[in-house]
């Protein structure tokens, strides 16, 4: 190894002390910057100087944010949360500076294009088009303008978000309303006396009791009651969105966009609102179809279904049938227990597997450390090569980065399955970094002698998972705000929801599995039972995700003042997810938590990042998943750059062609027909 491995020593008082003076210095270089006299602004004083002081303050930050979620002593996480919070402020206020801006135009005219790399290139115009984006090109008075209505936002969205979080609401039902529904859910409901004197059981609105009672009760009119209640829930919240929706286009009118999202949308691989609305309206021509087909099914169901229950059968597919019905028919087609697959994947061959099959697919070599200085004793750490640059040198060379497995739950960590891609792998002041990854999970413990077992879906996310690590252990970058997953964000997850794919193949789903007493592999019935289930209802399923991606995008483009937006989403609801309300209308978007924060004009990338993912495995994969050439290849033209070109750009070259939706077509109805 050219470095030797990082050691995690840190203190509270080492992260308060290294952490400001991490920030104190990235200041002075800006202020050194932002002194350049025009004449003197070109890339080599301006951008160049920018990203060394952008890539130390990385390398001395990331370590000691990331101890907030790992660490096992509070005073170091206290100290970690405390400064995560002053990054951000400082990094707000940095990338907010007028005199920066000013010195970048500077450069930016001083600076022949021609001459600079392509990641150059896209470097200097992505640090101009963020300024851009921000209001600093606006005169002061239209730029505070712009701050005061984004401050209005913010906290209208504080708001919104308070108030699904804290809903207290819920129904009363009785227990003849609640039939069908599993006693353990309906004990779980606090028992009272309603007006009537009648005993009855009261069901929150938060999922574990909500999902149970319109999953499986019997009774339509308790399910059409309890998704009106459910979506009613946070109904204050209606006059919080159309206030937003409004705010944000007259944000994007300032800024000099037509709508929200034509602005959201630029930095993205998608950039325009016309190739999402092509995208959405192609895939849902296609869809519907498949969608079709699956309410004929359920209807049936419902006809035999009114019949037993000895109601009379209404022939429409309501809101509040979908999810009823699809559990039916899964029932009576699936049969998978999860309970019995659990016992083909206990944890520590599933991880040994996993990582082999990685080592394999990818042409790398990994090595643990011992006795590694980590922040826990489970966790552990890694070293990573290239394989085969490794043999040819006979072990001197093809190192390529660290990474850090914490799999297994304790007090105070972090509770899901997530990777922090810590230190970037790309041109330092002194040479380059090398990259550390760093995966955390909730995994099983053994417990009572008895190893622990995992269930299919957590194999699934943890390979998942993996799959951004290596997309940051593979990536060599110029600069560290390209590296690895540093992607345009509707691509950012493509790369892993591929990777998903491994993980329903025969071959391997029957190597990672072994069954925790006989030792066996998993059978072929249950092979088949698993990828059944994940094809199941996925017509109707992505309806609904087309649903949201349309509504969301039908929000942000709509001129002057909103129409009525409870209204609108009931009608859209009705003609894209093709069930009925009869005659009601909920505010559903008063709960849509995504569009106020984060996801806004990008809840379409949930589909268009699974259309391409589906295309890369269909193309290059499918015919021999562990294909080493074909491993090499998108390691090649697929991490590697990471973000240092467009995400289009890396498709094309990966693929050879324009991608398509025609894999992810092939797939939804392949699955259908089994
Ligand atoms: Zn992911």
């Amino acid at each position: 190894m050219p470095i030797s491995p990082p050691q995690w020593k840190h203190t509270a008082e080492s992260i308060t002390k290294t952490g400001e003076a991490a920030i104190k210095a990235h200041e002075a270089a800006f202020n050194k910057i932002a002194q350049i006299k025009p004449e003197e602004c070109n890339f080599e004083s301006v951008l160049t100087a920018m990203a060394m002081a952008n890539v130390n303050f990385e390398l001395a930050l990331n370590p000691l944010d990331f101890m907030q979620y790992v660490s096992t002593e509070e005073s170091v996480r206290d100290a970690a949360v405390e400064l995560d919070k002053k990054t951000s402020e400082y990094s707000i206020t940095s990338a907010m500076r007028t005199d920066i801006f000013e010195v970048l135009k500077a450069a930016e005219k001083n600076t022949d294009v021609s001459k600079l790399t392509s990641e150059q290139k896209r470097f200097l115009e992505k640090e101009i088009s963020d300024r851009r984006r921000s209001g600093l090109d606006l005169s002061a008075e239209k730029r505070e303008e712009l701050m005061a209505k984004k401050k209005e936002i913010s906290k209208l969205s504080v708001d919104f978000n308070r108030n699904c979080n804290e809903e207290k609401g819920g129904i009363q039902f009785t227990a003849e309303e609640l039939e069908g529904v599993p006693e353990d859910s309906i004990t779980g409901f606090p028992k009272s006396t309603d007006s009537q004197g009648r005993e009855v059981h009261t069901m929150s609105f938060k999922t574990p009791d909500y999902m149970p009672v319109i999953d499986n009760a019997k009774r339509p009119e308790t399910r059409k009651k309890a998704l009106l209640g459910y979506e009613k829930k946070t109904e204050q919240n209606e006059p919080l969105f159309e206030q937003i929706m409004a705010l944000r286009q007259e944000c994007a009118s300032i800024l000099g966009y037509e709508n929200w999202a034509a602005y959201r949308l630029e930095p993205k691989m998608a950039k325009t609102v016309a190739t999402t609305d092509e995208f959405l309206s192609d895939l849902r021509k296609k869809v519907t179809v498949l969608g079709k087909e699956e309410v004929d099914t359920l209807m049936k169901l419902k006809e035999a279904e009114s019949k037993e229950l000895g109601i009379p059968f209404d022939n429409s597919f309501r809101h509040w049938d979908m999810r009823y019905l699809q559990r039916l028919d899964r029932q009576r087609t699936l049969d998978l227990d999860n309970e019995v697959t659990k016992q083909y994947f206990p944890v520590e061959h599933v991880i040994k597997e996993v990582l082999a099959i990685y080592q394999e697919l990818l042409s790398l070599k990994f090595f643990k450390i011992e006795g590694a200085k980590l922040w826990h004793e489970e966790a552990t750490q890694w070293a990573v090569f290239d394989a085969d640059k490794l043999e040819q040198s006979q072990g001197s060379e093809g190192f390529l980065g660290f990474m850090h497995l914490d799999l297994f739950p304790r007090e105070n960590k972090y509770g899901h399955a997530a990777v922090w891609c810590l230190i970037p792998g790309c041109v330092v002041s002194d040479g380059i970094s090398y990259p550390i990854a760093n995966m955390v999970a909730n995994l099983a413990k053994p417990s009572g002698g008895k190893p622990a077992l995992m269930q299919h879906n957590d194999v699934v996310t943890f390979f998942h998972e993996l799959g951004h690590a290596f997309h940051g252990l593979c990536s060599r970058t110029q600069y560290s705000r390209f590296h690895g997953t540093h992607v345009e964000r509707d691509f950012v997850e493509a790369p892993s929801q591929m990777l998903e794919n491994w993980v329903f193949e025969s071959s391997v789903l029957k190597r990672i599995s072994k069954h925790v007493d006989t030792g066996k592999e998993l059978p072929d019935d249950l092979i088949e039972k698993i990828i059944a289930a994940r094809d199941h209802g996925q017509g109707l399923f992505n309806l609904r995700q087309l649903f949201f991606g349309t509504f969301d995008m039908r929000i942000h483009t709509m001129k002057d003042k909103p129409e009525k937006i409870s209204e609108l989403y009931e009608k859209m609801r009705e003609d894209i997810c093709l069930t009925d309300g009869e005659g009601t209308v909920s505010p559903g978007q008063t709960g849509f938590a995504h569009v106020i924060g984060g996801y806004d004009a990008g809840y379409y990338g949930y589909l268009w990042s699974q259309v391409y993912s589906a295309d890369m495995y269909a193309t290059i994969f499918e015919q021999d998943p562990m294909s080493k050439a074909s491993g090499k290849l998108y390691r090649e033209k697929v991490l590697y750059p990471g973000g240092s070109r467009n995400a289009t750009e890396t498709l094309k070259d990966f693929l050879g062609r324009e991608p398509n939706n025609e894999a992810f077509m092939r797939k939804l109805f392949a699955g259908a027909k089994k």
